[in-house]
């Protein structure tokens, strides 16, 4: 199996959540003609979860780490780092809440240096979610919510429904790991 050593996956690892071996797959299928999302680079890609696949996981949505719903396409070119930057906002265990519509064609042209000056960014990152070792019970509840709204589960042949996710200090590790596919 492909070693994993990317940011995603060791946070992932840290919350105990191993990629799917479905995912190389549905990211080469991804990064097929594609080019960064925010400044049409084809060069150094990253396919980037708009929810960390980690939170997705931990909410019992294990579903959308395969999901083109949230999946897009940003650089890791040193100068402008579009992926950590605008992506997730300077903190790999966050994202970016805008999601698709905040993502495309923001801050085009500025290096990262430019992006990190910028009163829009400065603001985004300070509204940022907390990682999820400090993110508080209504923010997980809020967080399975939003995804819920906003990417609703699509049957597998595995599941007609997700697991419900209640943070009630338990942890259902079968819904933790599965993709449901
Ligand atoms: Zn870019």
């Amino acid at each position: 199996m492909q070693q994993q050593t990317n940011p995603g996956s060791s946070i992932a690892q840290k919350y105990g959540i191993a990629r799917s071996p479905l995912w190389s797959g549905v990211e080469k299928k991804v990064r097929e003609d594609a080019k960064c999302m925010t400044c049409s680079n084809d060069q150094n890609l990253q396919v980037h979860h708009i929810v960390p696949f980690h939170l997705c996981h931990l909410v019992y949505r294990g579903d959308l780490e395969l999901d083109d719903r949230n999946l897009l396409v940003l650089c890791e070119e040193n100068v402008n780092d579009h992926h950590i930057l605008v992506g997730h906002l300077g903190n790999f265990e966050s994202y970016n809440q805008g999601g698709r519509a905040a993502i495309e064609g923001a801050f085009v042209g500025l290096s990262a240096q430019q992006i990190k000056a910028d009163k829009t960014w400065q603001a985004l990152m300070q509204g940022r979610p907390a990682p999820w070792n400090k993110m508080p019970h209504d923010q997980r509840l809020a967080l399975r919510q939003f995804l819920d709204t906003n990417f609703a589960f699509i049957p597998t042949a595995k599941a007609s429904a997700p697991f419900p996710f209640l943070d009630d200090g338990t942890v259902n590790e079968e819904a933790k790991a599965t993709t449901y596919h």
